[in-house]
């Protein structure tokens, strides 16, 4: 790679202590200020001149972003600058609370790898907004919302909608997320993440899935996210409602799978053609149903 892309332009970096300090050093420096939380993807973007920046403020150091708390009935909440790793710790402590978020431990487990887990946040992951990440599939399958909180006020938003491409989002200039809520799945759902990689550690296709009374039609609840293979998180709301309304899921699921794949607009780059990964969706899609209704 030439020069300019491995080389950082000149910012001014600062780490406040408080959150309120954070947001009014946002305020004060409008678009040319960004939020840095692990800087894994930040740092990246602005190297190849894709995010620029004169100001960076660090959250790292804010304590009231640091926490992981499960509440029974609302869900798993995640601080902003929660690591990748300190959500496996988190999980193996509290292994009931690993099962209900099964998706969610599987998918952390595959983000990148232990020395960038170990700065890499869960929120950055997804507002970093590229395909392939790992946080964003479990986060839509469990209907997460970030709290957004600025000067002018506070609000959540779903992560179903708030990514619009790499670095790009719904939230405002001045808008620090603080957290993250992973909602309580229904009662007895079982979940899996399933990652196809493809000679590096991205995926080229990646399943998030979770079923919940898998003999009761009337009862089912079916959720499925698409995300590596499509340029955004993809929710398959569709396929989700056949499945729910089948006599027998296994009676659908192949051919559902396969309408789920054809209608998908898929990516197509070196790594995989948009026919292979359209194969992939089909398989996999099956291969999740399978399992969780064992
Ligand atoms: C070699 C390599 C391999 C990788 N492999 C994988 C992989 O296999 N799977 C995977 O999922 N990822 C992978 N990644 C990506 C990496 O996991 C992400 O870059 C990282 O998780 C981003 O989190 P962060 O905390 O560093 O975010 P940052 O880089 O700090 O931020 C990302 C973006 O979100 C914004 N932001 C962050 N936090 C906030 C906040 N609280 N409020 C408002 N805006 C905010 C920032 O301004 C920036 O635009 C890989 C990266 C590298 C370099």
């Amino acid at each position: 790679m030439s020069a300019p892309y491995t080389t950082l332009p000149e910012f001014k970096y600062v780490r406040p202590k408080s959150l309120e300090e954070a947001l009014k050093l946002l305020k004060e420096n409008g678009d040319a200020a960004k939020v840095m939380n692990g800087g894994v993807g930040l740092i990246g973007f602005m190297k190849e001149r894709l995010v620029e920046a004169q100001y960076i403020v660090d959250i790292k150091g804010i304590g009231e972003l640091k926490k992981i708390e499960y509440v029974p009935g609302k869900g798993l909440l995640i601080g902003a600058t929660v690591t990748g790793n300190e959500l496996l710790e988190f999980f193996e402590k509290n292994p009931e609370v690993r099962e209900k978020f099964r998706a969610l431990y599987e998918a952390a487990s595959h983000m990148a790898d232990a020395i960038l887990r170990n700065r890499g946040t869960i929120v950055g992951n997804i507002l970093e907004g590229l395909p392939y990440v790992d946080m964003s599939g479990p986060a839509v399958l469990f209907d997460a919302e970030v709290h957004a909180v600025s000067l002018e006020g506070e609000r959540w938003l779903p992560v179903d909608g708030l990514v619009l491409g790499p670095a790009m989002t719904q939230l405002f200039p001045g808008e620090i997320v603080t957290e993250i809520l992973f909602k309580e799945p229904p009662a007895g759902s079982k979940s899996t993440y399933i990652k196809l990689q493809s000679r590096t550690e991205y995926g080229i296709v990646n399943l998030s899935a979770l079923l919940s009374n898998a003999g009761s039609p009337g009862k089912r609840d079916v959720r499925l996210v698409v995300t590596a293979a499509t340029q955004l998180p993809y929710r398959a709301r569709e396929f989700e409602e056949n499945l729910k309304k089948a006599e027998r899921i296994d009676d659908v699921l192949e051919q559902e799978a396969e309408k789920l794949a054809n209608s998908l607009d898929v990516i197509e780059d070196p790594y995989a053609s948009a026919e292979f990964r359209k194969h992939l969706i089909k398989v996999l899609t099956i291969r999740a149903f399978k399992t969780l209704s064992r």
